[in-house]
């Protein structure tokens, strides 16, 4: 949804008027404490503030009041509260909790893990649902009533494999685009204009849902309205029910081509019948779904298909503004031989122009050439207007959000900020410690604690075994025993090992079978010792880098 700029303020801990500098930076026209962000925008600005506190942090002390969602996993609650998810397990571990990287934490375990931190916590209210509507996103109540204009609707045709999608968006394509003159040939770019009477509507030309679905995953929401496609000698199938539900989750207006109506197995009025299962009832039997009979192979009644689109869209008063950076979303993107990455970026807001700094995801440059979607170069690109952008310096994802910023230092700045938490959140998800690659993680940094879970037959061994590796401990690692214990090492110890990122050692006891198939899958390093100093002297060799290979 959006989020007014003194609340977005008051989360960050700032004043309006700081928050509204960061927005100015990041090419955001917002003069007002009451003017409302997109909360992709918010994220940003949370990553610009979030940044610069990070090296404050440390030196915070106190009771401090952090505001949080009422679930977070482990990783979440980290970054909220600027700690490294390993260490924040630790500290669940010592309160008994295991839990892993990824793990759901309840309200109460947030609350006590955080007073261990000296932090209080205020539990966020339920938000209003997101759901937010691509036409709802691109409009900034802030914006200069004079710069708004209407724009062309972006239609996105799905349906089941073989019902006619391709044939479909091949034949409005064809009917609709003006070839240029010289015969240049149509480009694939991902998403084409067509104009009717005068009024332009854009097709992603993605076959499948894919499209529709994976933008929407990665919060990209970019269709006003669906058109449904089902074949009418095949009727319903397991996709035009998955596309349904896709479209009634987007809050997407479905229209729905009955398409194949020249077959003689044609039978569009079952089709119909079908669809009032799905709380879609067509029109002419008193609801309000608009079904069209059409065939995409012999192009007939495309133009009344098309001139339902246009209906559906007017009535949801599609605006952006024109004059203003533009903002978009990545829908395909490719290496090209001659031309290095260029990406289709369907503009949602703003106008893009040639020399504008962008970034998306992790990719930044500077736009050096727009193809529109019949091969030809142009200025610019306004709202709705599918375009080829050259100038990436890598090739981003589809689903990344294009942003104008001010300059090139600026989106380089952002995309290497990115790049730096992508390699980061690589890092924490990676491998599991185990003895034989613990010296060349600690050499690299990425180990500064040794963590330890002990099981053994008896607890005097046990016991001995721990005073002797916590005096292993030096500069450079800390060697904590996050649980010790008497009995077989267990399902739960692999666990435990998995969330702490810990090595088991076993004294006269083995693994349990269930034990040890966890240990397998989730690659927990088991050790077994029959004497105590072998298990000392293993644990001070790898960590100096001299154990011995265990094959
Ligand atoms: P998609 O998988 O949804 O993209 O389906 P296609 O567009 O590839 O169409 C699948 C098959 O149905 C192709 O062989 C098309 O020629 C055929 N087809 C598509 N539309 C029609 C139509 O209106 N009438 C007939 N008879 N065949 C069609």
């Amino acid at each position: 949804g959006k989020i007014r700029v003194y609340k977005l303020a008051e989360d960050l801990g700032l004043e309006s008027s700081e928050v509204i500098d960061i927005l100015n930076e990041l090419g955001e026209e917002v003069s007002s404490h009451m003017s409302t962000v997109e909360d992709e925008t918010a994220d940003l600005v949370a990553e610009m503030v979030n940044e610069e506190a990070a090296e404050d942090t440390k030196t915070e002390s106190g009771d401090d009041v952090i505001e949080l969602e009422t679930s977070l996993t482990v990783k979440e609650l980290a970054e909220e509260m600027g700690e490294e998810p390993n260490s924040l397990m630790q500290e669940l571990v010592g309160l008994g909790i295991m839990a892993t990287i990824n793990q759901e934490l309840d309200e109460e375990t947030i609350e006590t893990v955080l007073a261990e931190y000296g932090y209080e916590v205020e539990f966020k209210t339920e938000e209003e649902e997101e759901g937010t509507s691509y036409n709802e996103l691109v409009q900034d109540i802030d914006d200069d009533p004079e710069d708004i204009e209407e724009r062309a609707p972006v239609v996105t045709v799905m349906g089941h494999v073989d019902h006619g999608k391709t044939t479909l968006l091949d034949a409005i394509r064809e009917t609709n685009v003006t070839e240029s003159e010289a015969g240049g040939i149509t480009q694939h770019i991902g998403a084409y204009q067509v104009d009717v009477d005068g009024e332009k509507i854009t097709f992603l030309d993605t076959p499948g849902h894919e499209a529709f679905t994976s933008l929407r995953a990665r919060g990209a929401q970019v269709t006003d309205v669906a058109i449904l496609i089902i074949a009418a000698d095949d009727g319903v199938m397991p996709q035009t029910v998955e596309a349904i539900n896709h479209a009634k989750a987007a809050d997407v207006p479905i229209i729905v081509a009955i398409n194949k109506v020249d077959k003689h197995n044609a039978q569009p009025e079952r089709v119909k019948q079908e669809l009032t299962e799905y709380e879609l009832v067509p029109e002419e039997w008193g609801g309000n779904t608009i079904c069209v009979p059409i065939s995409a192979l012999q192009k007939q009644n495309i133009d009344e298909l098309l001139e339902m689109v246009i209906l559906v869209s007017e009535m949801e008063e599609l605006k952006a503004n024109h004059d203003r950076p533009a903002n978009g979303v990545v829908v395909e993107a490719e290496l090209d031989k001659g031309r290095g990455p260029v990406a289709t970026v369907l503009i949602k807001n703003g106008t893009l122009k040639i020399g504008d700094p962008i970034v998306a995801g992790l990719s930044y440059g500077t736009v050096k050439a727009l193809v529109n979607d019949q091969g030809e170069r142009v200025k610019k690109a306004g709202p709705a207007m599918p375009v080829g952008v050259l100038g990436f310096n890598s090739v981003p994802q589809s689903g990344d959000l294009l942003q104008v910023l001010e300059d090139e230092r600026e989106v380089r700045k952002l995309a290497e900020r990115r790049q730096d938490e992508k390699r980061q959140e690589d890092l924490s998800q990676k491998k599991t410690v185990t003895l034989d690659d613990l010296y060349d993680q600690i050499q690299e940094g990425e180990i500064k604690d040794l963590n330890i879970i002990i099981k053994g037959d008896v607890q005097g061994s046990v016991e001995a075994i721990k005073e002797a590796l916590l005096q292993l401990s030096t500069d450079e690692v800390q060697v904590n025993v996050v649980h010790s214990g008497v009995g077989a090492v267990r399902e739960a110890d692999i666990m435990l090992a998995t969330a702490s990122n810990a090595i088991v050692i076993g004294f006269n006891v083995r693994p349990d079978d269930n034990a040890r198939q966890a240990a397998e899958k989730e690659q927990v390093d088991i050790r077994t010792y029959r004497v105590i100093y072998k298990a000392i002297e293993d644990i001070r060799a790898a960590m100096e880098g001299m154990l011995e290979p265990d094959y």
